[in-house]
C-alpha cells in the first residue's frame, strides 16, 4: 500500500476558480496489479482546457466528475511494476496528474528516454502536448506555406512560445505575437524569435494588430477568441486560414461573451476557419518528438517554463496561469527528478 495525495474537484467554479472549489484528499493505493505500475509523479501540467473540464458539459467536451481526482499530463518515475515493459526506475509520461503517486495501466504510459541535455519539464512543454499542439496547428491545420505572415495570440504562454519558434522553423514570413504585458512582448521579440509584438490591453486591438502587421496576415493562430478573432478577421488576406486552438477569453464565462461582429469576412475573404484538439493528432507525436528533440539540441527551439513547487500549490499555479502569471509553460514540481541512473530514487 502507498499513501497518496490527490487533488479533487469538489464544486464547479463560477467565474474564476477559488480554493474552495478543490480539496486535497489522502488515499491508499494498492500495490500494482497485473499490467499496472506505481508512479511517483515528478512534474505535472496545469492547462487552460482544465477550466473547461471543470464546467458543465459542452458538446464533445466532457466535464470532470465532482469528488474525484482531476487528470492531466504528468511525468514521473516507476516505483513498483507489474508490467514487464516498464521496470522500476523507468521515466514515464501519462495522464494521471493532480496527484503525487498514481497507479497507471501500462497502456496509459509513454517511456521517456532521459537525456541530460533536455530537462524533464520539456516533456510537458515543447516535447509534450504543448509542442505538438503548436506544430500540428501550424503544419496540418493552417498548412502554413513558406513566407506566409502569421499572428499568434497568447504568444508568451506555452503554446504561443512554441508556435512562434515553430512557425519560424516551418519557414513563415512575418511572425507577430500578442501577450498581456510589455515585458512579455519584449520577450517575444528578444527571446522567442517573433518579428513584432503588442500588448492586447489597448483600446483599439485592430489598430495594434495593423501596426504590427501593416500588410495583413495569412494565418491567425487563435488562443484567445472574441475580440482577438474579430481583429484577425479584419486583417486577414484572401484565402487565409484561422486556426482555432483555444478561446481562453471565454473559459471563466462560457456562453456569456459576444462573438466577433465581422464573421462575414469568412465569406468575403474566402477563409478556412478550423478548430482542432491535439488529442486527434497523436499519430504525429513520435515523428514530432524526434524532430523537436533535434531542434532543442541544436538550440533552434527553446523550452520556456515557469515552475511552482509543491502539489499543495497546484491549484494556485492553475489559477495564476489563467491570470497570466506564467512565461511559457506553467508546471508544478511535485517531487525531485529521479537519479540520473534511472533508479527509483
Ligand atoms: P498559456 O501558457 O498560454 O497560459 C494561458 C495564458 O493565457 C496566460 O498566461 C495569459 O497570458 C493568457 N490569457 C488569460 N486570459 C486571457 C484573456 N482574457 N485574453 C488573452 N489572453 C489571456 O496556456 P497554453 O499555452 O497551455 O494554452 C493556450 C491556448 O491554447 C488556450 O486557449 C488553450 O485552451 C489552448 N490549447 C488548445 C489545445 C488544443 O488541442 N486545441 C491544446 C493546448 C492548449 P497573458 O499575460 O498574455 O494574458
Amino acid at each position: 500500500m502507498t499513501r497518496a495525495t490527490e487533488i479533487h474537484l469538489v464544486r464547479r467554479p463560477r467565474g474564476e476558480p477559488v480554493d474552495d472549489d478543490f480539496r486535497a484528499v489522502q488515499v491508499e493505493l494498492d500495490d500494482p496489479g497485473p499490467g499496472q505500475v506505481l508512479v511517483r509523479n515528478v512534474v505535472m501540467s496545469v492547462d487552460p482546457y482544465m477550466r473547461v473540464r471543470m464546467a458543465a458539459v459542452l458538446p464533445g467536451y466532457p466535464s470532470w466528475d465532482l469528488d474525484a481526482p482531476m487528470d492531466g499530463s504528468a511525468v514521473g518515475v516507476v516505483l513498483a511494476s507489474a508490467a514487464e515493459a516498464f521496470p522500476v526506475g523507468t521515466v514515464v509520461s501519462h495522464r494521471y496528474g493532480w496527484r503525487d503517486h498514481a497507479l497507471v495501466p501500462a497502456g496509459g504510459l509513454r517511456r521517456i528516454v532521459p537525456d541530460p541535455s533536455i530537462p524533464l519539464t520539456a516533456h510537458l512543454d515543447v516535447l509534450g502536448m504543448t509542442g505538438l499542439t503548436a506544430f500540428v496547428g501550424l503544419r496540418d491545420v493552417a498548412r502554413i506555406r513558406p513566407g506566409e505572415d502569421v499572428w499568434i495570440s497568447g504568444a508568451a504562454g506555452a503554446v504561443g512560445a512554441a508556435a512562434g519558434q515553430i512557425a519560424r522553423l516551418l519557414g513563415a514570413g512575418r511572425i507577430v505575437g500578442s501577450a498581456g504585458s510589455a515585458a512579455k512582448v519584449r520577450q517575444l521579440v528578444d527571446e522567442l524569435g517573433y518579428d513584432a509584438g503588442f500588448d492586447y490591453h489597448v483600446p483599439d486591438l485592430p489598430a495594434a494588430l495593423a501596426a504590427a502587421a501593416p500588410t495583413g496576415i495569412d494565418v491567425y493562430f487563435d488562443n484567445v477568441g472574441d475580440d482577438h478573432l474579430e481583429a484577425a478577421l479584419g486583417s486577414i488576406r484572401a484565402h487565409g486560414r484561422i486556426v482555432v486552438c483555444g478561446a481562453i477569453n471565454q473559459y471563466n464565462a462560457l456562453g456569456e461573451r459576444p462573438g466577433p461582429r465581422n464573421l462575414i469576412a469568412i465569406l468575403t475573404q474566402r477563409l478556412r476557419v478550423e478548430g482542432f484538439t491535439v488529442r486527434e493528432h497523436l499519430a504525429a507525436y513520435d515523428g514530432f518528438v524526434a524532430q523537436a528533440s533535434d531542434w532543442l539540441r541544436q538550440g533552434s527551439l527553446v523550452s520556456t517554463v515557469t515552475v511552482v513547487d509543491g502539489l499543495d500549490r497546484a491549484v494556485h499555479a492553475f489559477r495564476e496561469m489563467l491570470r497570466g502569471a506564467n512565461r511559457g509553460k506553467m508546471i508544478v514540481r511535485i517531487s525531485d527528478d529521479p537519479a540520473p541512473t534511472g533508479s527509483a530514487g
